[in-house]
Order: C-alpha cells, then sequence, then structure tokens
C-alpha cells in the first residue's frame, strides 16, 4: 500500500462537474488500495474574485484581513470536493490548513511553512478517511490564518509529502506535463517525459508556469519525486526528480521570458570599481541583476550593460542616474523592447558545442543576438522583442528536429 498525495489545481476543480471528475480521479485512487492526501487550490478565478471584491470595500485593507478572505477560497473548494467523495460513497473528510498542522511565518500574504505537523492527517488516515486539505494556507504564531503567496498551494502539497513520506506526489492541472517549449505558440513541442528539479527551476524562472517555483525548490531539498499532469486528459505527465536518477537530455525547453528590460551605462572610465559601486547601488535597492555584459576598454572607457525584470527599470534608473556624473561616464539608456531566450539542459554540462548551435538557429533566422549569458545548465540570449517568437521556434527547430524524435 502506497501513500499518494494529489494536488488539484484551480481549473481542475473549477464546477460541479469537474469536481466530480477530480472525485472519480481521486476515489479510483483509494480504491486500489492507497491511502490518500488530498490538496486542492480554491475553485477557478475565485482566488482573483477575492481579491476584486476586497478592492471594492478597501484597496488598501491589511495583509492579515486579506489573508483571513483569501483562505475562504479553499475552505469552498475542499468542502465542496468532500461532499461529492461523500455521495460517491467514500469516507472523507476536509481539513483546513491549521487543522493539518501547517505552521507557518508570520507574513501575510507570502508566509513560509515552517514546520508541518501531520498528527490529524494520520489520525484520519489511520481511520481509513480520504484526507482533503486546503492549499495555500496555513497558521501563525498569532493562531491567524495566513496564505503562502500565489500559486502556493503546489508547495503545501509538496510540504504534505515531505513530512508524511509519501510514495508519489501528483500535481494535476491544466495541461498534460511540462513541454520544451510552449505548445501553444510552437507546433512542435512535445511533452517531457521526465526533468530534473534544476532544469525545472530554470524553466520555472523562465516563465514555464506549471509548477510553483518553491514547491520545486522543496521537492529538491526532499527529494520529493512529483509528477505534472492534466485531470482532464488523464494520461501520463512529466515526472520531476533528482538528475542523477534519469538519463540527462542534452536541451529540456526553450524558453522565453518578455518581463526583461536592459539597461547601459555609456562612456565608464576603465579603472577598477567602478562595476562594483554601479552594482552595489543596485543591490542596495534589491534589485536583481541578470545577464551583465562589459565592453572591452577603450580609449581610457567603456560600456557596461545589464537587465532586470520590467518592474524594476525605474528604480533602477533612479538609483543610477544621479550617479552617472559622479563616476563620470558619459550616459545612461535603456530599452524595453527586448526579450531573453534561453535554452536549460542538464546535458549541456559535459557537452560542448551547444551555445554555437544555439547561435547558428539564430543566424540562420537572421536574428540578432545584444547579450549572452550562461551557466551550468542554460544559455541565454537577449534579442529584440519582436524576434521572440521566432527565435524561440528557430531554436526549438535546431536542438528537436525530427531526428531527436
Ligand atoms: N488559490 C491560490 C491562487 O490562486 C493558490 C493556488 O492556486 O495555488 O493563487
Ligand atoms: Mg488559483
Amino acid at each position: 500500500m502506497s501513500l499518494i498525495v494529489q494536488k488539484f489545481g484551480g481549473s481542475s476543480v473549477a464546477n460541479a462537474e469537474r469536481i466530480y471528475n477530480v472525485a472519480d480521479i481521486i476515489t479510483t485512487t483509494y480504491k486500489e488500495g492507497n491511502d490518500v492526501v488530498v490538496v486542492v487550490s480554491a475553485q477557478g478565478d475565485t482566488t482573483d474574485d477575492l481579491i476584486e471584491k476586497a478592492n471594492e470595500i478597501n484597496p488598501n485593507a491589511s495583509k492579515r484581513e486579506m489573508d483571513m478572505l483569501l483562505t475562504a477560497g479553499e475552505q469552498m473548494s475542499a468542502s465542496l470536493l468532500a461532499m461529492a467523495i461523500e455521495k460517491l460513497g467514500f469516507p472523507v473528510v476536509s481539513l483546513l490548513g491549521w487543522q493539518a498542522g501547517f505552521l507557518t511565518s508570520s507574513a501575510y500574504g507570502s508566509a513560509r511553512i515552517k514546520r508541518v505537523v501531520p498528527d490529524r492527517i494520520k489520525k484520519e488516515i489511520d481511520k481509513k478517511n480520504i484526507v482533503i486539505v486546503t492549499g495555500f494556507q496555513g497558521i501563525n504564531r498569532y493562531n491567524d490564518m495566513t496564505t503562502l503567496g500565489r500559486g502556493g498551494s503546489d508547495t503545501s502539497a509538496v510540504a504534505i509529502a515531505a513530512v508524511m513520506n509519501a510514495d508519489l506526489c501528483q500535481i494535476y492541472t491544466d495541461v498534460d506535463g511540462v513541454y520544451t517549449a510552449d505548445p501553444r505558440k510552437v507546433p512542435g513541442a512535445r511533452k517531457l517525459d521526465c526533468i530534473s528539479y534544476n532544469e525545472m527551476l530554470e524553466l520555472a524562472t523562465l516563465g514555464a508556469q506549471v509548477l510553483n517555483n518553491r514547491s520545486v525548490e522543496m521537492a529538491k531539498k526532499y527529494n520529493i519525486e512529483l509528477e505534472v499532469l492534466s485531470s482532464l486528459t488523464r494520461k501520463r505527465g512529466t515526472i520531476v526528480k533528482e538528475a542523477k536518477k534519469m538519463e540527462k537530455m542534452l536541451i529540456s525547453g526553450v524558453a522565453k521570458d518578455e518581463d526583461v528590460a536592459r539597461i547601459s551605462i555609456i562612456g565608464v572610465p576603465d579603472r577598477p570599481g567602478l562595476a562594483f559601486k554601479i552594482f552595489s547601488k543596485l543591490s542596495a535597492k534589491n534589485i536583481n541583476v541578470d545577464i551583465i555584459l562589459q565592453s572591452i576598454g577603450r580609449n581610457g572607457t567603456k560600456d557596461i550593460s545589464f537587465t532586470v525584470g520590467k518592474s524594476n527599470l525605474k528604480d533602477a534608473l533612479d538609483a543610477l542616474t544621479p550617479y552617472i556624473e559622479l563616476v563620470g561616464a558619459a550616459s545612461i539608456v535603456h530599452d524595453e523592447n527586448v526579450a531573453k531566450v534561453s535554452i536549460v539542459g542538464a546535458g549541456m554540462e559535459s557537452h560542448p558545442g551547444v551555445a554555437a548551435e544555439m547561435f547558428e538557429a539564430l543566424f540562420e533566422a537572421n536574428i540578432n543576438i545584444r547579450m549572452i549569458s550562461t551557466s551550468e545548465i542554460k544559455i541565454s540570449v537577449l534579442i529584440d522583442r519582436a524576434d521572440g517568437d521566432r527565435a524561440v521556434t528557430a531554436i526549438h527547430d535546431k536542438f528537436f528536429s525530427a531526428e531527436t524524435l
């Protein structure tokens, strides 16, 4: 007998029909002789609707009251799902985050899970109950309700799988797995059978929105195998696990991120310490810098370019502009019409020539590269935003053409 944790996202429980569909998945798993703990998100757009409701009343509501409101979404879906399972004739109990033992930090709206004390869950399982737990929530040391941040139910599920030492943690969503590129935009994109935690983390930060980042970090830390799959098609999904246990793919995916802006400081005096001064201004403002490029010094000056998230552009310019004259630079310019396109693959670590192949694909598509950055399992290029989709397709075709199928 196994212990299986199943998490269902908002779209999987959006209406009565979908709730019965999910109830069927759960009770089938239970009938096969497994213990089942289920984590649910709020139905459909409930969380957004609740936020809108709050804004109508008080756009500056305290975070505590926001969490009091938002946790209600999951309370509804958990109880409704339990009612469907009751109707199908199975023993079931729904629990709120605090009843299930989720103790969190006190940061309302973005609380971190400190501990899960699953005594009640265990008791219910001993009684042969299917246990439904509200995702996305817990309780802090003031005994107040907290939420874990948007998309936090994935993390709730992984946390339960970790403390209960579950045999499998399935994350049901409305896509049937992790793809080599966005399947809505790249016709040849295909579903991966498995992917490593590190690759998944890179893809998640690059905007492949299948799993919440924190849930993958936690799964990696506690070595919990995840399966991402669709509650609608019920086909096998994508397994997320440690790279050591799998054949490393040269490239696992191509992703595009448009949430980037480039800043260039032109004519910086070619002296030690200036890069340090510039970037310490940004870190003092908590601004994350991504790709950095410094030109070779010529005539005693050099240019320094880097990228930041779009939401940080204004703050970055405000922090640096008054400083330009002081360090003796000529000017500061920025560009928001850029996109970052990246390939991710655990296999590239030990395989030369991957970058060349990526650049060749861009050259063949006549796309100009403005900046490049690399890490062990990722290569990113900064290009014009207008070229973004074409670049993804060209690179994807290069690495995933018919021969590799
Ligand atoms: N209901 C919450 C949200 O929409 C949590 C979740 O779906 O994971 O962000
Ligand atoms: Mg949701």
